[in-house]
């Protein structure tokens, strides 16, 4: 074939797990609405839990360039994957996913196939840097797609200054001390905001060294792309940008998907779910006065012990609020018969609250009767609060979400960070606060983010032509 008529064609390959998966699938879309040809490589886990619990088979559909593959992580299906596992995932994937990764693309590249169309680009997930390699390998370009915030990439990104100047691994001591080696969050950064990589003793322990490495890839890369939008994350983006200068912003990308799709004759809703979604909580939601509920979720890895279960949920009930609480079946510690959640706490929410396994997250955010959210930080859960306007309480578990939280709650000034500790007098007076007493002071905020987030992904903003640039620069890499 002639190279000058090579039509773009993508392979979108996400890190197995349900925030990575749903906001690359969000990207796919866009990519297709633009009329560019999309192959999403999905790890068989992922893949089988979306084919039970989403309509992606439906949604997709629609796209004739588009079109799954899948490939093995190494783990057994039946394999449980919580943060408590997410090193096995990360071992998965460098041992038996890189290897057959490589393999998979030497065929496709290098030998000639009528029932694939050839490659022009591989779009990787930042925690798969291998496939920076695997592309050199094959002679594709790669860009590199981060599903977590400018904020917490520029933390990773300057961890080698950190070490250096032995600020980190800080082995305990006073967790309030401020930082100096984060250009830019020099003033207010304090030791328990970092990536919770940084807890660990030992500076060669491989929990620090990985994400590290992974993250100084990144300018190996033909660009970078990150779910953010400049109006939120200005001045980082612009020390990131002195590193790694192809940055596109265009985030929040559920936002700009469902302003591309309202131009569209079809309005399908889109869902990602791994878990099958409990929509009676939108009946029951539709019964409660407007902004009266506080949504709890923390997201799709975390995990929490009984005793914390206990304590947020008397301090829920404590505080008075209506409340619209997720807990995973796999979200309690300990073997299966341990995991289910107190049978004295299901009935005690019977007045003010209501429990689910799994919500259609979205869509709850936008309810009318929703007016916070008590969250784990993780990035896409505080882009669709952004969204919609919500104030938020945050309760980081581990990775990029400390430093979400601190930027949620110190620099966007849209709540409180309640992180390292959640006694129950403490969770019942940050919801009064949230719901009640404070809520001027947060919803003036929140509001301002929530207008400038959509302005970002309406026409002309900053993320749709964002989106533009990227487009071009992928049609330019087909030629
Ligand atoms: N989510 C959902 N229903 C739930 C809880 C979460 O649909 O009950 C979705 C949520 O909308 C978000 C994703 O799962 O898009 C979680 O991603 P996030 O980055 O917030 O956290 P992670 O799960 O990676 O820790």
């Amino acid at each position: 074939m002639d190279q000058a008529s090579v039509s773009p064609h993508v392979l979108i390959f996400p890190f197995p797990i349900q925030g990575n998966v749903n906001s690359m699938l969000k990207l796919a879309e866009l990519l297709c609405l633009a009329g560019i040809q999309v192959t999403f490589l999905n790890c068989h886990y992922p893949h089988r839990r979306l084919l039970s619990y989403s309509n992606i088979q439906a949604r997709f559909s629609r796209y004739p360039g588009f079109r799954f593959e899948t490939i093995s992580d190494g783990l057994p299906m039946e394999h449980p994957r919580t943060a408590e596992q997410f090193l096995d995932i990360v071992d998965g994937v460098k041992t038996t996913t890189k290897p057959l990764f490589m393999k998979m693309m030497i065929s496709w590249c290098r030998s000639a196939s009528d029932t694939r169309s050839p490659l022009t680009c591989i779009i990787a997930d930042g925690l798969m840097s291998f496939a920076i390699d695997v592309a050199n390998e094959v002679g594709l370009p790669v860009i590199i797609f981060r599903t977590i915030s400018a904020c917490s990439f520029w933390a990773y990104f300057s961890l080698p200054q950190l070490i250096e100047a032995g600020e980190v691994p800080f082995r305990g001591g006073d967790m309030d001390r401020l930082v100096a080696s984060v250009p830019g969050m020099e003033g207010f950064l304090r030791r328990r905001d970092l990536p919770s990589c940084c807890r660990v003793k030992d500076v060669d322990d491989p929990d620090l060294q990985n994400p590290m490495k992974n993250t100084r890839q990144t300018h190996r890369a033909h660009a970078q792309v990150i779910n953010t939008f400049d109006d939120l994350e200005g001045p980082i983006l612009s020390q990131i940008r002195n590193h790694c200068p192809r940055t596109y912003t265009i985030g929040p990308l559920h936002a700009l998907l469902k302003s591309k799709l309202a131009t569209e004759t079809s309005t399908s809703q889109s869902s990602s779910s791994f878990w099958e979604e409990d929509r009676s909580c939108i009946p029951w939601l539709d019964r409660q006065p407007s902004k009266s509920v506080i949504y709890v979720s923390f997201g799709s890895l975390a995990i929490i012990t009984k005793e914390e279960l206990r304590e947020f949920w008397h301090g829920l009930v404590n505080s008075g609020s209506r409340f619209l609480w997720v807990i995973r079946p796999d979200a309690l510690v300990g073997k299966d018969e341990e995991r289910q959640t107190p049978a004295e706490l299901l009935g005690g929410t019977k007045d003010r609250g209501y429990v689910v396994g799994w919500a259609p997250q979205e869509e709850v955010l936008k309810h009318p009767a929703v007016g916070g959210f008590l969250t784990h930080s993780g990035w896409n859960s505080t882009l669709e609060s952004i969204v919609e306007g919500l104030p938020m309480i945050c309760w980081p578990y581990f990775a990029d979400q400390q430093v979400n939280s601190r930027f949620v709650s110190h620099v966007w000034k849209l709540g409180m960070d309640m992180k390292d500790s959640c006694d129950r007098v403490t969770v019942e007076k940050m919801v009064r606060d949230l719901m009640k007493e404070k809520r001027d002071e947060f919803m003036n905020a929140a509001d301002t983010l929530a207008t400038l987030a959509k302005k970002c992904v309406g026409e002309g903003g900053s993320s749709s032509c964002n989106l533009n640039s990227f487009i071009e620069d992928i049609r330019m890499l087909s030629t």
